[in-house]
């Protein structure tokens, strides 16, 4: 029997009739599990509606009780984070120990956002002038929209909504199609930390569903990650109906791998990195850079650990690597290791050969090295968001980070080296928004921001953190004066401090 996923608005599921909906799999059987609602303009005119008419209260709830409802959802996500992790398996494919990962990241924003209070203290300057003071204040937008995709269906919506409700604003997230149960569990979650009706809603669906957040009069911010041609889309189309908007995007992450690097350390990284969550990450490697000489000894290192790899039904023991999220999508990166042989790369490693422990119909593709790839071939220009990396060979340091430079996605990049002065040069000069230093995934913590610069991010802030926090607000001035026995007389002139 498949579950019926649909919106949850002003605090419980939606029991309109659906007049279309999409399957929703598990991709490591490749069954059908479940039938998602796509949500009609007139459910997101409800959600909208709902989070509308929530915001009035919400804004005003005291600092006190905003923080009180984020403990408590804290709390319950903590746990009950081993369910929260069994749902994205499910839905997504990655293993159950890198799902169970995704969800501590996410309580890492959660936490932070529990800092409300401390979060929007504003300036307070006395005597600006005579018997003038000024202080600015951070307020909530209204009603804003987060728009996730399928790679992180718990954690992309947790950058977002804590900080956005603490901040006092009300909320309508649209997840992906694909994995959207994760979304509805957790609004089940906020509910019973005691989070008022209609300050966090939850519409399933399609481009319908988008359209329909990024016209809506009501809705003032939009937080989208995806890919980089929706991010772009979004951004536009955001922008121009007059919200504010950022739109994280895709990604082609860059490993320079210096000669003096630990080769072991990097093979290690390079592998993890490259093929944790069967290369669906934005932060994933998918090019490591081999600085002349030591290309073919990294080559072997990593094809030889990726031989031992245990890919299968991430619900099993011992399983690292799972299926891709759909059959589509198995399909597509397929292709690419296709292209990638046509075009004249090496290919070191043929995923397509990989022994999987799963059933038979889950969508598998093992991982696949590439070597010798230039700037030409599309497995190195396209982002394949699969388990697929690529050897390129450099020449030396300078050629490598031009290399990273041209590359018209920033999101994340890292450098292995002994070498500090060459590593503290890199992050000095590369044009990527998240470096890490013999670090292959340089996720930042929670109390920093994530986002990357050129093609992976469109608008200027970046997610959670303190950037999240500035995104959710806008800041009003105000200038106090009380009257005293000075003050008296007309004055047309521009106001002067004295
Ligand atoms: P996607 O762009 O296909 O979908 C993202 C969201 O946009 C989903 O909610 C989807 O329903 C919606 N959408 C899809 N097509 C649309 C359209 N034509 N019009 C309006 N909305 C549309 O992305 P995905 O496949 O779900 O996720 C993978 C992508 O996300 C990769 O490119 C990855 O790099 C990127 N990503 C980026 C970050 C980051 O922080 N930069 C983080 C995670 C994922």
């Amino acid at each position: 029997m498949t579950s019926r996923i649909t919106h949850w608005i002003n605090g419980k599921p939606w029991d309109g009739p659906a007049e279309k909906t999409g399957e929703v799999y598990d991709p490591a059987t490749g069954q059908v599990s479940g039938h998602v609602d796509f949500a009609s303009q007139s459910e997101v005119d409800a959600a909208v509606a709902a989070a509308a008419a929530a915001f009035p209260a919400w804004r005003d709830a005291s600092l006190a009780k905003r923080s009180n409802v984020l403990f408590k959802f804290r709390e319950l996500l903590a746990a009950r984070k081993s369910e929260l992790a069994t749902i994205v398996t499910a839905e997504h494919g990655k293993v159950l120990d890198d799902a169970a990962g995704e969800v501590q990241r996410a309580l890492e924003a959660v936490e932070f956002a529990c800092g409300i209070p401390h979060l929007l203290k504003g300036g307070f300057s006395e005597n600006v002038s005579t018997k003038v003071d000024v202080y600015s204040i951070q307020q909530p937008l209204g009603v804003v929209a987060v728009i996730s995709p399928f790679n992180f269906p718990a954690m992309v919506p947790l950058w977002f909504v804590p900080n956005a409700i603490a901040c006092g604003n009300t909320v309508v997230l649209k997840p992906s199609e694909k994995d959207p149960s994760a979304s509805v569990f957790i609004a089940e979650l906020w509910a019973e930390a005691g989070l008022p009706d209609g300050v966090l809603n939850v519409v399933h669906g399609d481009k319908v569903a988008v359209d329909g957040l990024l016209e809506h009069r009501s809705v003032k911010a939009v937080s989208f990650v995806g890919s980089t041609p929706i991010a772009r889309y979004v951004y536009e189309t955001g922008t121009r109906h007059g919200k504010r908007v950022q739109a994280l995007g895709g990604a082609k992450n860059h490993m320079v791998v210096l000669p003096d690097a630990d080769l072991d350390l990097a093979a290690d990284a390079a592998v993890s990195a490259g093929f944790g969550s069967a290369g669906e990450r934005c932060m994933a490697i998918s090019v490591v850079v081999a600085v002349d000489p030591i290309g073919d000894e990294l080559v072997e290192k990593i094809a030889s650990r990726m031989a031992s790899l245990h890919i299968g039904d991430g619900r099993r023991t011992g399983c690292e690597m799972g299926p891709l999220v759909t059959l589509a999508h198995r399909d597509r990166v397929e292709s690419y290791v296709e292209a990638g042989v046509a075009s004249g790369a090496t290919l070191a490693v043929d995923g397509r050969d990989h022994p999987v422990d799963g059933a038979a119909e889950g969508f598998w593709l093992g991982p696949t090295l590439f070597d010798r790839v230039n700037t030409d071939m599309s497995i190195y220009t396209d982002e394949i968001f699969g388990p697929v990396l690529s050897v390129m060979r450099s020449p030396s340091y300078d050629e490598a980070l031009e290399l990273v430079n041209s590359n018209p996605y920033g999101n994340g990049t890292a450098i292995f080296t002994n070498d500090g002065g060459a590593a503290r040069r890199f992050q000095n000069e590369v044009e990527v928004g998240m470096v890490g230093v013999n670090v292959p995934i340089p996720v930042p913590v929670g109390y920093y921001s994530f986002g990357g610069w050129k093609d992976s991010l469109f608008g200027d802030t970046h997610a959670y953190g303190p950037h999240g926090i500035h995104f959710f607000t806008r800041s009003k001035v105000v200038t106090n004066r009380w009257l005293d026995p000075s003050h008296g007389g007309v004055n047309l002139g521009f106001p002067r401090n004295v």
